[in-house]
């Protein structure tokens, strides 16, 4: 099944502002509840929010074998597992569809009518239910800085880091969308000098700034994907806040790794921007030396050019950018995470996500967190309000954006957005 969605001189009859993230050419897959209150599935275009369950229903699809109800649900992991030629088909005949040449929708008002939704019209949901939830830790500039900070600069990067996607098993109960509001978590912290852990309120919440893969059933427990065939099996991709507490972090990694420091909250950007989408703007990424074993080994560009940036609001006070990072920077890329993954038969299934780690870039404006750009707290950050940060306070708002740009074609991810609300507190 060809592709047909990129043609970057392709138009729609619908109106896309100029620099939106999502002109004809995007074609992303989200979950929202109608102004009806209906819960469905859909694409955007600009502004406008197309139901895909209503399209199908009135037989826009017809030729192409769905299930009448597969757009009628509230996640889209039944659409992921119908595979890459089904994504494709949806995607070839959405194009088709708004395109400025073809009237055949455009022309029937009472069908654009609950076709068509303003976006401020909806409420996004989560897109897809999350079995699996693995996070990594695959920038080299990240895992240098944390290492630098917490360990030692001239061993920075542990001894099998170049060698291994390092990456631990995440919680998946606790990813929400853009727009859920989080709370201040509480743990144990060992104060700085201390011999024994207080309990309390998280004193250093961060973000970090990642991307995450959606995955489709990639294989049988026990059989392997192969590096070759990982892409397959990939959707798309989303902008992730990966929230962090790194006192707790800090006192509890010993010797399993993260837990509730990392478990609290994780935000997702709501609509999945398909590989397919992503397609133009395909990148080499770094260098590996040493070379990784052969089960890690591709030849060919497997990163992509995707502009990130962190923005910091405080209540009352206005915006500032905090990072500038590129999802091009990871060490490690996707295919060798997937494939490392499964090497030992490990099964991942549809509406996995896979975060990619903080994506941190080689200059200290491009880090993807707090705890590397005011550097564990010793450089504290000037806010365009006058005020200054080493983390995140109460009812701050953090924004991360991503998009992609080429010869003209923009493609992008929206944002992901949320605010840091006080501890929990039991009398309120
Ligand atoms: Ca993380």
């Amino acid at each position: 099944m060809p592709q047909n969605t990129n043609d970057p001189l392709k138009k729609t009859w619908l109106t896309v502002a100029e620099n939106s993230d999502f002109p004809i050419q995007n074609i992303p897959f989200g979950v929202f509840l109608t102004r009806d209150d209906i819960i469905t599935i859909g694409t955007r275009i600009g502004d406008t929010v197309i139901d895909l369950g209503a399209l199908h229903q009135l037989g826009y699809f017809e030729g192409i074998p769905l299930t009448d109800d597969i757009f009628l649900q509230d996640t889209l992991n039944d659409f992921i597992s119908d595979g890459k030629k089904t994504w494709r088909a949806v995607r070839n005949r959405i194009s088709e569809i708004f395109d400025s040449t073809n009237s055949a929708l455009q022309s029937q008002e009472e069908h654009r009518k609950v076709v068509l939704f303003a976006i401020d019209e909806v409420e996004m949901q989560l897109p897809v239910q999350i079995g699996d939830y693995t996070d990594f830790y695959s920038s080299r500039e990240h895992a240098t800085n944390v290492g630098t900070m917490f360990r030692d600069p001239d061993k920075a990067l542990m001894p099998n880091w170049l060698h291994i996607p390092v990456g631990y098993h995440g919680r998946s109960s606790t990813i929400i969308p853009s727009g859920t509001p989080i709370r201040r978590p509480y743990g144990q912290t060992l104060p700085k000098g201390a011999d024994s852990p207080v309990f309390g309120p998280s004193k250093r919440v961060d973000f970090e700034l990642e991307m995450a893969f959606i995955t489709t059933d990639a294989n049988a427990l026990g059989e392997p994907v192969s590096i070759s065939e990982a892409e397959e099996y990939i959707f798309g991709m989303v902008v992730f806040n990966d929230w962090s507490a790194r006192d707790i972090q800090k006192w509890e990694y010993v010797p399993l790794g993260p837990f509730l420091a990392k478990n609290f909250a994780s935000s997702i950007s709501p609509w999945i921007v398909t590989m397919d989408a992503l397609e133009p703007f395909r990148v080499a990424s770094p260098a590996q030396e040493p070379a990784p074993l052969p089960y890690l080994q591709l030849d060919g560009d497997h990163s992509f050019d995707i502009h990130l940036e962190v923005a910091l609001t405080p209540e009352n006070s206005p915006t500032t950018i905090l990072s500038k990072s590129n999802f091009k920077y990871m060490y490690w890329t996707m295919a060798q995470q997937l494939a490392h993954h499964t090497v030992n038969g490990c099964k991942v299934n549809s509406g996995d996500l896979m975060g990619s780690g903080t994506i941190s870039g080689p200059t200290p404006d491009s880090y993807g967190s707090m705890l590397e750009l005011a550097w564990q707290g010793t450089k504290p950050l000037k806010l365009e309000g006058g005020e200054e940060r080493t983390f995140i306070e109460d009812n701050d708002t953090v924004s991360m954006t991503g998009y992609c740009e080429k010869d003209g074609l923009r493609i992008g991810f929206g944002e992901v957005r949320t605010k840091l609300l006080p501890a929990f507190n039991p009398k309120e």
